[in-house]
């Protein structure tokens, strides 16, 4: 028992030693690899000492000013493998010598069939306390029998364990424990029978009240705050989850709930505080509570790691995990509690490596949330590995290494937190590059499309323009057509009455013109119109003249702030310009004349533009009758 720790606390360690594999607890064999040697020195030690050794081994003195003793030093056991042998067959078989010094000083046998008897004589030697508390340091056993005889005869027997009702306990503490009247100076013989379905380990105490109440006092507060940094994680996890919805906060509270709830199980406080009357739960709520671990274990790293998408065959292998584990949950549920607790023990080791295994192959795909998870597992593995050194003797007994289990897995706990925040934080950074990087390629695309819509605007605009142009010019000399003249002699006129400036039109017809077109063809004379056009325009472009093609071989000019006597000089102008250019088409010069009306438009009067055009086409008749190309005004 050396190695185990000898607080309350200790011997909860010592019971979690089922799930690390430490020799005392799981009944898988390797006890027997380790101390079979030492054993076997202490048995030829005890055979060549009996004489002498016998009486004063089984003798358990409290010293004078003690307040505590172990009395597994003194303490001999039997096997009862049969489980019948009463009371007084343990005694007749303790005269006849068949009881042994417990192997290594440690009441720790793993899982046993029947019932073991204790035996240890106790002597006290402090006058001050009469009353002490026997205190079986384990919280699993099924049933315990205390029976104290004193030195007139009588005997008083005691009953505990997980198969009586919590109440029942002298002191409502998580160990079985029995008050003892102990006499100062008599010696009292203990006969301790112990049966159990859990492992067998009957770590024997006695306390005073006031040194039970320092030890337990201690242990509480250990207890305490670890239950309450995993109170203060889970709801605080818990309204993350509420809020944010992700599964893997869920399979978090999953998690830290059911690795809570085989600490609580293993110290006893499950039967204490969750199920005291249900010896039923007491029984299966180890196995049951492992199962759960694994499951959330399991099922928290697969969603916090992705591995779904990070790696296929690791994600299946982690799902296989999980069933099997669902199914021995089940299973234990049937199966006799000394069958279903080993397996589920046993299995956690390839399970813990796995996970570490997947996140190894996460780390290397540079998911950088997946360094603070493995550290977390560290932490973990690291206050197991502690905690298994010391039951194993690796390491001195300090409290560091007996509360591993609980600071690593406080640690961890923490740090998984940590880590949910920190992937929190990379997935919300990378939904915001996502936002970001679509904002900059719809406002690159808007830019785009607006460049596209102004070009298609401008060319619009263009087309309309010419569309425009094209409605206002005539389509064979370029020159603008009647309709616009209209409009654009309006405007003009209106500019003439408001500056008082007179205003003339010239109304041009070629001379003969069907004979050009009988001679030469129509092509000939849409070549000679087009020319005309050109010479009429270049005279009257100094003059800023509105010119059009009035229709056919007729032309029409205004002549802005010009009077009738300044319009006929122009009109004469065009004239010799067309007498003194004739026109070209191919290898022809064809000699073209015009016949020129003229008339100064009255701007009081009401239609000025038609009556206007009626007097300078009467002035264009005048001309013809007159022999053509001339010019003349009424
Ligand atoms: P006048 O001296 O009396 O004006 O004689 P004219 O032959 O010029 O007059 P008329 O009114 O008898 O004939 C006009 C001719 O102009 C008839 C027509 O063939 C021709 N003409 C009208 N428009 C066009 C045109 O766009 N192209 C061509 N090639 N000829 C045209
Ligand atoms: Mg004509
Ligand atoms: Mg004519």
């Amino acid at each position: 028992m050396s190695t185990l720790p000898r607080t309350p606390e200790g011997a909860a360690g010592n019971r979690r030693g089922a799930l690390t594999g430490h020799p005392g607890g799981t009944g898988m064999g390797q006890r027997d690899d380790i101390t079979w040697h030492r054993r076997l020195v202490q048995w030829f030690l005890l055979l060549a000492l009996w004489p002498l050794g016998a009486a004063a081994a089984t003798q358990a003195y409290i010293a004078h000013d003690a307040s505590y003793l172990p009395l597994a030093p003194q303490t001999t056991y039997l096997h009862d493998a049969g489980g019948a042998a009463t009371v007084e067959d343990a005694k007749r078989l303790l005269a006849e010598g068949r009881f042994a010094p417990l192997p290594d000083g440690d009441a720790s046998f793993g899982f046993q069939t029947g019932a073991f008897w204790f035996r240890v004589n106790v002597v006290n030697g402090n006058p001050r306390e009469q009353r002490w508390l026997l205190v079986q340091q384990y919280a699993l056993s099924d049933r315990i029998d205390v029976y104290a005889r004193y030195p007139d005869g009588h005997m008083v027997h005691h009953a505990g364990g997980d198969t009586f009702p919590f109440e029942q306990r002298s002191i409502r503490y998580r160990h079985p424990n029995f008050w003892l009247d102990l006499p100062s100076g008599q010696p009292v013989e203990l006969l301790v029978r112990v049966q159990s379905q859990s492992s067998m380990q009957v770590p024997l105490f006695l306390y005073t009240p006031a040194a039970f109440a320092e030890l337990s006092r201690d242990g509480q507060l250990g207890i305490g705050i670890y239950y309450g940094i995993l109170l203060a994680l889970f709801f605080y996890n818990l309204v993350l989850w509420l809020v944010l919805r992700d599964g893997s906060y869920f399979w978090y509270l999953f998690h830290i709930t059911a690795f809570g709830l085989v600490l609580f199980t293993l110290n006893g406080l499950g039967f204490e505080y969750l199920w005291p009357h249900s010896t039923w739960l007491a029984d299966k709520s180890v196995p049951l509570s492992v199962c759960l671990a694994q499951i959330g274990m399991q099922q928290f790293s697969r969603t916090f790691l992705d591995l779904n998408t990070r790696w296929r065959l690791g994600d299946r292998i982690s799902k296989a995990i999980i069933a099997f584990f669902v199914l021995l949950g089940i299973a234990a549920t049937q199966l006799p509690y000394h069958v279903a607790t080993p397996i589920a023990s046993a299995a956690v080791f390839p399970s813990i490596v796995w996970i570490a295994v997947i996140t190894l192959m996460v780390v290397r795909t540079g998911y950088r949330p997946a360094k603070v998870f493995l550290l977390a597992w560290a932490m973990f593995l690291l206050g197991t590995g502690i905690f298994v050194a010391l039951a194993f003797g690796l390491l001195p007994k300090t409290f560091l290494t007996e509360y591993g289990v609980q600071i690593g897995s406080a640690l961890e706990m923490l740090l998984l937190s940590v880590a949910l925040g920190y992937r929190y934080a990379a997935l919300r950074n990378e939904n915001e590059r996502i936002v970001r990087d679509a904002k900059n390629l719809l406002e690159e695309q808007i830019v785009v499309r607006t460049g596209e819509l102004r070009q298609a605007m401008s060319e619009l605009q263009t087309a309309h323009h010419r569309l425009r142009e094209s409605s206002r010019l005539d389509g064979l000399t370029d020159l603008y057509n009647r309709t616009h003249f209209r409009e654009a002699f309006e405007h003009l006129l209106s500019q003439s009455r408001n500056s008082r400036r007179p205003i003339s039109l010239l109304m041009i017809d070629l001379d003969h013109f069907k004979r050009i077109n009988d001679t030469y063809g129509h092509l000939v004379g849409d070549d000679c119109l087009r020319c005309t056009s050109n010479t009429l325009a270049e005279t009257l472009r100094p003059y800023g003249a509105l010119l059009a093609r009035f229709g056919g071989e007729e032309f029409i000019a205004a002549l802005p702030g010009m009077g009738l006597g300044e319009a006929s000089v122009v009109a004469e102008e065009l004239r010799q310009a067309l007498r003194t250019a004739p026109c070209r088409s191919g290898e022809l010069e064809i000699a073209v004349s015009a016949s020129i009306g003229v008339h100064c438009v009255d701007l009081e009067a009401r239609d000025s533009l038609e009556s206007a055009l009626q007097v300078a086409d009467q002035a264009l008749y005048a001309a013809k009758a007159e022999g053509r190309d001339c010019v003349r005004t009424l």
